[in-house]
């Protein structure tokens, strides 16, 4: 925690970031100066450290957190009305809680896509602070008194504690990957206290099977939790009705405590959204047909139901596919029954409107880009031919291939491969496109040639190039491409080419870097860098390619930086060559040894060619780098022609066959007087005659540029 929000002492009304949360609209300048030097008796907690997220982010719809019981009452004047807000109730409202499990009508849909049900509740023991303020004694008290209490667990219920301090590193992430496990480094939590002195104190408990779980000193004392694989949400409730009994009675017996309730808010937590049951019912389901509808719509339509969506990778996870983490939206206003049952009503009502939307969508789309290619060539009549149809490789559509061109207003091309079925099953589609797109004749074939022995010259060493970049895309066959590759044929391409690339020799020699677990600032330097690629290009999204993102991505280079490969990114491989200076000849001499040796050793490894199509060359996932997938740049200065006007430049560019881009990647932006040139042909040439137009054309470019 950073500036006022750490010094729980200071005493100028603080500036909180979030504008819009409750904790601005309830924490007046006159209210804190009443409350701020307080300090709770259990564990010494101030109004200063319960407003601490509120104060340091700037997207916080609550934005307080209690650090004892004491909290809620000492702080009342600022607590009471959020609450009663943030759940609608009045003033004197009372909780009652209901774990009644007969009392359920029904259950989740036997014939729905349910992977797994989980329901989970917070429980606090009394005489210990919450997380946000608990002492490292009391924290310690807690474990050790639940430990203890666990041994007591009978029949189905027992298990084994396991301390987090100490753990095993593979099996505590074989433990989040799996969602039995909570894990750090969330802001929210570290910022309100609740990581101090990580990992002590905190572990999970599970019995056998790991159906019935308690996680110990996380964002609350104790989340008691029941889950297991399938949709039945009614066997999961009577478990936890069980499971929660078993907790608060062998506590109870070993401590004489018991879990703090309070009449008005129910069983209390550390979060005043989870006040009252503290109860999350969840199911993970597929919903295509939503997904295909529009995420903001399935939103708003749980929203009317009283249900939440998530990812399914936990609160601050996000999205991925078309499998979604649905829960009942209250905590507080209703009890534990009747949450579960509007969960298992509002879930059956999705369902049954996923099935509608998927028949929906067989109809022919409205096509936003309406001078596309797409809009062009995706008739009526072609889509109802073939709009049915699923590839063989990765089950890919009509469908998810035009969503680009379906979704946003201003696509060119707005079309996508899922696999190489694609370009084959939905080639009454494709091969118009890409025909015009390229401007090849239908019997057009393609030929590549990497003899960089044949170039002419190279580019002027007395211009200002300030670095050359060649890359080329390749797939490797029986894969899925990015936009339709399933999950484990991402992951199987990933761990094909970090075998492949332990064989790399000499100077291509280097290590292939995850995604997943890196450090983000290197990260971010990397991407500064201008080495690595990022998420959330919207383009990307849309077409699929940032599934289960960050999983099954990375990054390969040599030493130098001048030699690597993206791993699916838009494309299974981008293979790189790049330097410093204006040394084309060079950069695409180490390219075309790099090439040789990613296909080389990925044949060895596994019998598997790269996907070429005697047509249309090496096969990406996006018709427009079908053929040599090469794109040869410079970052060259060009402070003659950014005077002269950046449309001339453009026009200039066109007739020299060279394609100008700013310096942060495709869609980022120009900047300066800097460029990216490259050549703008992808098929219909050879590598070679690219890169010879690219040194050809920025020679000229530059020459003009010092008589402009
Ligand atoms: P909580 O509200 O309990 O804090 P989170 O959204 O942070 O829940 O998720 C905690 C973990 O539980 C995550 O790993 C998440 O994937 C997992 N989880 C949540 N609901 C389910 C479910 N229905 N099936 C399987 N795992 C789930
Ligand atoms: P691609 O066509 O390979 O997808 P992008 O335009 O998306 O290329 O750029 C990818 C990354 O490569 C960006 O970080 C960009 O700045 C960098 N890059 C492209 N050309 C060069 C170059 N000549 N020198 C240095 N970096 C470059
Ligand atoms: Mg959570």
């Amino acid at each position: 925690a950073k500036g006022s929000s750490a010094n729980g002492g200071l005493s100028s009304f603080p500036t909180i970031k979030s504008t819009h949360s409750l904790v601005a609209k309830h924490v007046t300048k006159e209210k804190w100066d009443k409350l701020h030097e307080h300090k709770t008796a259990t564990s010494g907690f101030t109004l200063a450290k319960a407003i601490a997220c509120a104060v340091e982010f700037d997207n916080q719809h609550c934005g307080i957190y209690a650090g004892d019981w004491d909290s809620y009452k000492d702080f009342s004047d600022v607590f009471d009305p959020i609450i009663q807000e943030y759940h609608g109730i009045s003033a004197d409202a009372k909780h009652t809680s209901d774990m009644d499990f007969s009392k359920i009508t029904g259950n989740v849909n036997p014939d729905a896509p349910v992977h797994s049900t989980r329901i989970r509740v917070g429980r606090s023991i009394d005489g210990f602070g919450l997380s946000p303020g608990i002492t490292k004694e009391q924290r310690l008290g807690v474990e050790s008194l639940f430990k203890t209490a666990s041994a007591n667990f009978k029949d189905e219920l027992a298990g084994t504690y396991y301390p987090l301090t100490g753990m095993d590193d593979t099996v505590r992430q074989q433990l989040v990957d799996d969602h039995f496990l909570f894990m750090s480094g969330d802001r929210n939590l570290t910022v309100a206290g609740m990581e101090r002195d990580w990992p002590e104190g905190r572990g999970i408990f599970h019995n056998k099977d790991k159906t019935f779980l308690v996680w110990v000193n996380e964002e609350d004392q104790l989340r008691i939790i029941s889950m297991e694989k399938g949709g039945d949400v009614l066997g999961v409730f009577k478990r936890l009705a069980g499971g929660i009994q078993a907790v608060g009675d062998s506590v109870k017996a070993e401590s004489g405590k018991d879990f703090m309730l309070d009449e008005k808010y129910g069983y209390v937590h550390s979060c005043p959204t989870n006040l009252g049951t503290g109860m999350r019912a969840s199911v993970h389901i597929d919903l295509p047909g939503w997904t295909a509808h529009g995420v903001d719509k399935l939103k708003a339509r749980c929203e009317e139901l009283s249900l939440q969506p998530r990812g399914t990778r936990g609160e601050s996870g996000g999205q991925t596919g078309h499998t979604y983490d649905i829960s009942n939206k209250h905590r507080l206003g209703y009890s534990e029954v009747q949450l579960v049952q509007t969960m298992i009503d509002g879930v059956n009502k999705l369902y049954e409107e996923d099935l509608e939307l998927q028949k929906k969508q067989l109809e022919f789309p409205n096509i936003q880009s309406a001078h596309s290619l797409v809009a062009k060539h995706v008739t009526k009549e072609k889509w109802d031919k073939l709009c049915k149809h699923t590839t063989k490789t990765a089950g890919f559509t009509l469908a998810k291939a035009i969503a680009c061109a379906v979704e946003f207003d201003n696509q060119h091309c707005g079309i996508y491969a899922g696999d190489w079925d694609s370009y084959k099953d939905f080639a009454d589609v494709f091969d118009p496109i890409i025909q015009e797109y390229h401007g090849i004749s239908a019997d057009a074939k393609h030929t590549s040639d990497m003899d960089f022995s044949k170039i002419t010259g190279n580019v002027n060493p007395d211009a200002p190039v300030h670095s050359t970049r060649i890359r080329v895309g390749r797939s490797i066959d029986g894969f899925g491409l990015s936009p339709g590759i399933t999950k484990e044929q991402r992951l199987g391409v990933e761990s094909l080419f970090k075998t492949a690339s332990a064989n790399f020799k000499d100077e291509l020699a280097g290590t292939y870097y995850p995604l997943t677990g890196m450090d983000e600032t290197v990260r971010q330097q990397l991407v500064d860098d201008h080495f690595l690629f990022m998420s959330g290009d919207r383009n990307l999204t849309v077409a699929g390619m940032e599934r289960d993102w960050p999983e099954g991505r990375g990054i390969f280079h040599n030493k130098d930086k001048t030699f690597l490969v993206w791993v699916n990114e838009e494309d299974q491989l981008r293979i790189i060559s790049m330097e410093k200076g204006g040394d084309v000849l060079g950069v695409f001499k180490r390219l075309a040894g790099g090439i040789q040796a990613v296909g080389d050793s990925v044949k060895a490894e596994s019998g598997k060619d790269f996907m070429l199509d005697e047509k249309y060359g090496y096969v990406h996932s996006c018709p427009t780098n079908l053929g040599t997938g090469m794109r040869a740049s410079v970052h060259i200065d060009l402070p003659g022609w950014t005077a002269h006007g950046v449309d001339k430049l453009k026009a200039r560019c066109e007739e020299l066959s060279l394609q100008p881009r700013g310096t942060r990647g495709e869609s980022g932006g120009q900047t300066g007087h800097t460029y990216d040139i490259s050549n703008k042909h992808r098929l219909g040439y050879s590598e070679v005659q690219l890169v010879q137009t690219m040194i050809d054309g920025v020679n000229t470019l530059y020459k003009e540029d010092l008589e402009l």
